[in-house]
């Protein structure tokens, strides 16, 4: 057996990474570099495509040591399209004024090159005694079906879920330190058609007015107050996104009425209960309508334990910063992760993820480097 290697340095890491032009749902060779850089260190490696057997979207597990506890570092590869307007080759990873500049270093090929690299300088530096593993995704910024859903769901199977989980996207939102994600609101969507009875406006009795149906429906919807907050989380949100009729005439009265809406809840609802509730107040409205939900993600919540407490901890020791615990933004991966293991979210400055001249400091994937080999070496491994 070849002697281990160990890459120490997230930077030129992030480099080659971001070099693989793994547009959503390419790969472009980005997971089978960090598969020989694993390897490499001792790894074991299961590749888990998930899909269609034409186009699979690329996941691996990749696992270290047989004790526990088993911490498992949560990512993905794949990023979303550069579009126009660069000022930088956004697959060059230039280094300009220490920025380093690149489609996916925010979100979040930064952050899977340095939990790779803290990994790299913990078993330098340390005999493991527990197990470490990646939890690697091709497919987080498409639909995200046949990523790390089916993979958790693999490894609940086996009965080898991770203690605890590390997902590093792009939590802060201005500076490292600012922000850990504990949890996220859960986001659901629902697209309501109302049937009436199409005719004249002069002669309203003979038709049924679904706009009639449709506005005081929507109007107890909204007038619901969902909660007040929790501890952790902010209220949740009805907010009506579309209202549509397309009906060009003075004269009729439209046949069909449409609305969408978007509900982004918190952990005192669930998304079945939510619908449940909206096909109730709709069809006492409009029994003639139908009702098309579809939920994104549940709401979750990793109580603030002791591993979110090293994980806060280290965060100061690097920064000097007290980071705060939050439940806000969009959802993740950790929606699927968090069914089965508890999870948080830390990884680089996001101001700029999804836009044009993605970059971060260079200096900032050292510390963010520092902070998972800290949390590693105080979480027990
Ligand atoms: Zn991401």
């Amino acid at each position: 057996m070849p002697s281990p290697s160990f890459p120490t340095d997230p930077v030129a890491l992030a480099q080659d990474l971001i070099r693989c032009q793994s547009v959503t749902p390419a790969d472009d060779g980005a997971q089978a570099l960090l598969v020989s850089v694993l390897e490499g260190m001792g790894f074991e490696v299961v590749h888990l495509p998930f899909g269609p057997a034409d186009a699979p979207t690329p996941n691996f597990y990749a696992k270290i040591g047989i004790g526990r506890p088993v911490l498992c570092f949560a990512g993905h590869t794949d990023v979303v399209p550069p579009g126009e307007g660069w000022a930088h080759d956004p697959f060059a990873a230039q280094i300009q004024d220490g920025r380093l500049y690149g489609r996916g270093i925010a979100d979040m090929k930064g952050g899977v090159a340095c939990s790779v690299a803290a990994i790299a300088r913990f078993l330098q530096n340390n005999t493991l005694k527990g197990s470490i593993s990646l939890l690697i995704t091709g497919d987080e910024e498409g639909p995200a079906h046949f990523g790390t859903k089916p993979v958790i769901e693999w490894l609940a199977a086996r009965n080898d879920v991770p203690d605890f989980c590390l997902l590093g996207e792009p939590t802060n939102p201005s500076a490292l330190g600012d922000t850990i994600k504990i949890g996220r609101r859960g986001s659901m969507n629902a697209e309501i058609v109302v049937r009436g009875v199409q005719g004249h406006v002069a002669y309203p009795h003979l038709a049924d007015n679904p706009i009639h149906r449709l506005l005081p429906a929507l109007g107890e919807l909204t007038g619901r107050c969902l909660d007040e907050g929790t501890e952790w989380f902010s209220p949740s949100s009805l907010q009506v996104t579309s209202v549509d009729v397309g009906n060009p005439a003075t004269n009729v009265i439209p046949a069909e009425a449409k609305a969408r809406l978007n509900i982004r809840f918190n952990d005192c609802h669930t998304g079945a209960a939510l619908s449940e509730w909206i096909r109730e107040v709709i069809s006492r409205h409009a029994p003639d309508s139908e009702v098309t939900v579809s939920i994104s993600g549940e709401a979750f919540l990793t109580q603030p334990g002791p591993a979110v407490q090293c994980l806060e901890r280290a965060v100061q020791d690097v920064t000097g910063r007290q980071p705060k615990l939050d439940t806000g933004g969009g959802t993740s991966d950790a929606r699927f992760i968090s069914q089965y293991c508890a999870v948080a979210e830390f990884g680089l400055v996001g101001a700029t993820m999804h836009k044009r001249d993605e970059h971060v400091d260079v200096s900032t994937l050292e510390d963010l480097t520092q902070i998972y080999l800290t949390f590693m070496e105080r979480f027990g491994l």
